[in-house]
């Protein structure tokens, strides 16, 4: 073996024992997120949102804390919104979530669709009669990109920041989106992440992550009253932050890809041929950034 070869497969034995440690200190950092008997909701716009995006937090936050699913709307966009219910809950059992705590909701203004209108003033609500129903205390949902992009997700995510607003008390975590090369380099964005999320964070806040909500969190976001209704067109969509301009409060870290694919394939009704490639390839099914959102700039 030339000496080149030998440098590579000690440059990559390294990258690999690197990331393990590193990925082992997230778990540490993981365990401050919530108090054991804290309640936790994922918010999400559609049955199946929790396979494509969610699975790394989920997965790991079900074993310690009781989580709950709330998504606003039935995913009735093609008319299969009772056959996609039922597939969310088979999906939400296997990541951990009994169907009790599943909720899927069908309010006529809160119907599936890129053209649909959903007012953030209802959103915000819908979550907070939600929260308080099952005495939640942390919420986790979309960031202001909703990694897709999708007009659903950007409502849902103002819904949340609304609702933040008017509920200090309760922390609300967004999903982080990021640039499209980011977003399907699969397996690969784990060291990256990683490397990322340490390298941005302060030794002296690490113990107070939960305490300590990043001033420019939301930067980017609309200066919308409190719960003022405001609909989210096109025009009115929030810039992408970069993904590197603010890190994520937690960084969650699975390496479980058949987990993500089993819970995709719950949803088969939604399980065609770009949806498979998704899973494959993108970071989400390895990843979750999560940012604090600071409740008094939403
Ligand atoms: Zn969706």
């Amino acid at each position: 073996m030339v000496a080149w070869e030998i440098g590579v497969v000690f440059a990559v034995a390294w990258i690999v024992w690197l990331t393990r440690s590193l990925q082992q200190q997230c778990c540490r950092i993981n365990q401050r997120f919530a108090e054991p008997n804290d309640k936790i909701v994922f918010v999400i716009s559609h049955p199946d949102d929790e396979a494509m995006f969610f699975v790394p937090s989920i997965s790991a936050l079900a074993q310690k804390h009781s989580c709950f699913l709330l998504c606003l709307s039935h995913g009735d966009y093609e008319g299969l919104g009772q056959i996609r219910a039922r597939e969310l809950v088979k999906s939400a059992a296997l990541l951990g979530i009994p169907s009790e705590r599943v909720k899927v909701l069908d309010h006529p203004q809160l119907q599936d669709g890129p053209k649909q209108i959903w007012e953030t003033q209802l959103v915000a609500e819908v979550i907070e009669g939600f929260v308080k129903e099952h005495h939640i205390a942390k919420v986790i949902s979309f960031d202001n990109y909703g990694i897709s992009g999708h007009p659903n997700h950007i409502a849902t995510s103002l819904g949340v920041r609304a609702f933040a607003q008017l509920s200090p008390h309760v922390q609300c975590y967004e999903l982080m989106s990021c640039s499209l090369l980011r977003k399907y380099i699969s397996i690969l964005d784990i060291p990256l992440s990683l490397a990322s999320f340490f390298s941005t964070r302060q030794p002296s806040t690490i113990a107070s992550d939960s305490l300590q909500p990043n001033n420019n969190d939301n930067r980017h976001s609309t200066n919308h009253p409190q719960l003022r209704s405001r609909h989210t067109r096109r025009e009115e969509r929030p810039h992408l932050q970069h993904p590197f301009s603010k890190p994520p409060s937690f960084l969650f870290v699975s390496t479980a890809f058949h987990l993500s694919h089993r819970v995709m394939l719950e949803h088969a009704s939604q399980f065609v041929w770009y949806r498979r490639l998704f899973v494959w390839f993108s970071r989400y099914a390895f990843v979750n950034p999560l940012r604090l959102i600071d409740s008094s700039r939403s």
